[in-house]
């Protein structure tokens, strides 16, 4: 272990609006898999980051008085303070707007270029400047566009026009060919039967937009959003300026996105790749939409939770809890304040906190608050420690399948089947009529299990592992948590010292 590497990356946001529930269920959903990666021993890379380069940022700036530069430079830090509150852990975050971006995609596109897979033409077609995109008249919704429902404009200008159509019958072929390409299957099926109806041409670049990066080789005109955006997963590794590093991380694991962009990811990035001969990443995984009591998120029509507001009041890990465990990361879900209550109330304050709360409490008040030494495990014990090797392995391959839920429904299983131990044994009981071997193996076997419940949620809730770690007297960083850790029952030391058992979810009033 320790010599494999991961590389995931997360959809590079607009910025001209703050994330919201959607986005955060996205960026928590590749954070647990970067993050299981890591306490698998991988060197586990995360990108993500700001697709600063579009027209919806050039407006909120010109509504707002200051320059397209000047308005990303005030927002991209709240960006990064929102992710921080969320407790994502991402390794390297571009901003497209950056130098070291601008030479990734201006050097990509010389190379398309030169290879005669981008040419000069003649380009016409109804354009969304909230999608970024053009529409051919029969993907319109009437006179609208079928995903903001507003009105899109004609474009016709003279520019530089992508290949893409040469590269339909590769794409077709590798997809066939490479199931897990693009997961999960209704996504490849939609992008199959797409790209067998066949690929147009695109236009990748614009006159009339001043906000954007030049082409190499005529400064009149900048490059399309979307083809400059896409390189952004490039960029993070080093591709402009760290050629070693690059050659490490590159092709990616995966790509998390939503559903919407599948056809930017499955049609014309491997397609930009294929045309500059660089590999294609090995997956792209397009999960679902989150929506709010049943309705679609919309800004308009005022349906929306703040991610932030919600971390602040309930704590991160809660709101990362609810969102995994709720809303199966292959499909559409629902958020509802009433079932995050109730979640929080049920799965974290009563299964998870209580369980960890009485264990350190009864290692305080029985054994001097020192993890006892066990003797030879009952039956009883032993079907604690067989469990929890069970759990170790499902909830480890359920995230291996981006199975986030299926993961945390393993893991609550066995809190669950812990906290049934605790009744059962009733270590109190033990404690006045049994003997000091059988409440000491108990505890131990406590001790333990809740060791490995803090590894097994740390991808979804580090902060929460953290302090299971802290109150069970384990250092932080010994290791204790990481996956081959898990699989061996006995880690912790008999006589570490555990601290104050602390509430980890407190009650909400
Ligand atoms: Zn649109």
């Amino acid at each position: 272990m320790g010599t494999g590497r991961f590389y995931i990356t997360a959809a590079i946001d607009y910025p001209n609006a703050l994330p919201h529930i959607g986005t955060a269920y996205e960026k928590i959903g590749a954070d647990v898999i970067a993050r299981y990666k890591a306490l698998c021993g991988l060197d586990s890379f995360f990108v993500m980051g700001t697709d600063e380069h579009s027209a919806n940022v050039e407006k909120a700036a010109e509504e707002q008085g200051v320059s397209p530069q000047e308005f990303t430079d005030s927002v991209a830090p709240k960006f990064l303070e929102a992710w921080r509150t969320l407790g994502i852990g991402y390794t390297s975050f571009v901003r497209s707007s950056s130098e070291r971006h601008a030479r990734s995609v201006q050097d990509i596109f010389q190379k398309i270029y030169e290879k005669g897979d981008i040419y000069e033409g003649f380009y016409e077609g109804w354009y969304c400047n909230s999608c970024e995109r053009f529409f051919q008249q029969k993907d319109l919704d009437g006179e609208l566009c079928p995903t903001h429902r507003r009105p899109v404009e004609w474009v016709k200008e003279r520019n530089y026009i992508f290949a893409l159509s040469r590269y339909s019958g590769r794409i077709l072929k590798h997809i066939r060919e490479n199931p897990g390409f693009i997961e999960p299957e209704s996504r490849r099926n939609e992008m199959l039967s797409l790209i067998e109806g066949g690929l147009e041409d695109i236009s990748v670049s614009r006159v009339a937009k001043k906000w954007g990066i030049p082409l190499p080789f005529d400064s009149s005109q900048t490059i399309y959003v979307w083809f400059d955006a896409l390189i952004c997963y490039l960029t993070g590794i080093g591709y402009s300026d760290d050629s070693e590093m690059f050659a490490r991380y590159w092709p990616a694991d995966v790509h998390v996105i939503g559903k919407d962009i599948t056809r930017f990811h499955c049609a014309i990035w491997p397609a930009m790749l294929m045309a500059a001969g660089i590999p294609l990443p090995k997956k792209i995984w397009a999960h679902g939409f989150v929506h709010l009591d049943g309705q679609k998120l919309s800004k308009t029509a005022g349906v929306m939770v703040d991610p932030v507001e919600a971390a602040n009041k309930y704590g991160a890990d809660a709101l990362r809890y609810f969102l995994m465990r709720e809303i199966p990361f292959d499909r559409d879900g629902d958020f509802s304040w009433a079932k995050f209550e109730e979640r929080y109330a049920a799965d974290l304050a009563n299964d998870l906190g209580n369980l960890v709360n009485r264990v350190i409490a009864m290692i305080g008040r029985y054994c001097g608050g020192k993890v006892p030494q066990p003797s030879t495990l009952q039956p009883i014990d032993a079907e604690i420690a067989e469990l929890a090797e069970q759990t170790v392995k499902n909830a480890g391959s359920a995230i291996d399948e981006f199975r986030l839920s299926s993961a945390l429904v393993e893991i609550w299983a066995f809190v669950s089947r812990c906290n049934r131990y605790v009744e059962e044994t009733a270590p109190w009981k033990v404690r006045k009529e049994g003997t000091k071997e059988r409440l000491d193996t108990i505890l131990y076997v406590l001790a333990e299990a809740v060791r490995i419940i803090g590894g097994l949620i740390l991808p979804f809730m580090p902060r929460t592992a953290d302090r299971i770690c802290q109150q069970l007297g384990l250092e932080r960083d010994s290791g204790h948590l990481r996956r081959d850790a898990l699989e061996n029952w006995g880690r912790v030391a008999p006589g570490t010292r555990v601290r104050e058992p602390q509430p980890l979810f407190p009650k909400m009033a």
